[in-house]
């Protein structure tokens, strides 16, 4: 019980400070959010999204689950792209997703853990998807490095995929879904570049996935 007061202890601390230095902070927060970017990425607590990017509480909206997928009968994932896209008009969707993450490494492995084996076979079908590739690569590690990747590309097609994103640009309204890759052991982001902007951007990306071609890897 002492760990769980504490939590509350430090937040009476962390909203002072913040009082201290604008003291209208929260009260201007409470009125109105108009975030740019929607971040969807792994639940892994070693990230901290909208703080890692030093903004500020009202800048990003934020999806997290674990190995950051976007399946397309996920009820809540989708909700938060149709509120983000629809209603705050965010600008950017950004798909991000970490090396060495522990639901890659669990599809990688074939392990067992339980009812979150079914959300992870998602992944295990990127693999597969991506076998000569994955396979071709010398070691566990450059494997697994590239499979995180490889996920984030996948989901990035899924979000250009989602009924959402179709409609946004239908109606030309402007829309970018990038895919990012964090690496916890320096707190850098990088950019995987596979940005898209429109079904002609989607289309190549998917047709350079689908055909097994190399894909934009940072490493
Ligand atoms: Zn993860």
């Amino acid at each position: 019980m002492e760990r769980i007061k504490k939590l509350l202890d430090g937040n009476k601390k962390w909203a002072a400070e913040i009082k201290e230095s604008d003291p209208r902070f929260f009260e201007k927060l409470s009125e109105v959010q108009t975030p740019e970017f929607l971040w969807i990425g792994c639940a892994d607590s070693r990230i901290t999204p909208a703080s890692s990017f030093g903004l500020l509480p009202g800048e990003m909206f934020v999806h997290r689950n674990v190995a950051n997928l976007v399946l397309h009968t996920d009820i809540n994932c989708l909700s938060v792209i149709q509120f983000a896209v629809e209603v705050l008009k965010v600008r950017h969707i950004i798909v991000c997703g970490h090396y060495g993450c522990g639901g890659v490494k669990a599809a990688l492995d074939n392990a067992r853990y339980g009812l979150i084996d079914n959300w992870l076979r998602n992944i295990q079908d990127v693999a597969r998807k991506h076998r000569s590739e994955l396979d071709s690569l010398p070691g566990y590690e450059a494997k697994l490095s590239r499979l995180c990747e490889l996920n984030v590309i996948e989901q990035v097609t899924n979000v250009g995929l989602t009924t959402i994103v179709q409609d946004a640009w239908q109606r030309d309204q402007a829309l970018s879904v990038h895919g990012w890759i964090y690496t916890i052991a320096d707190g850098i982001y990088q950019d995987l570049n596979v940005t898209i902007s429109s079904n002609e951007e989607l289309d190549k990306l998917r047709s350079a996935a689908n055909a097994g071609e190399p894909l934009a890897a940072v490493r």
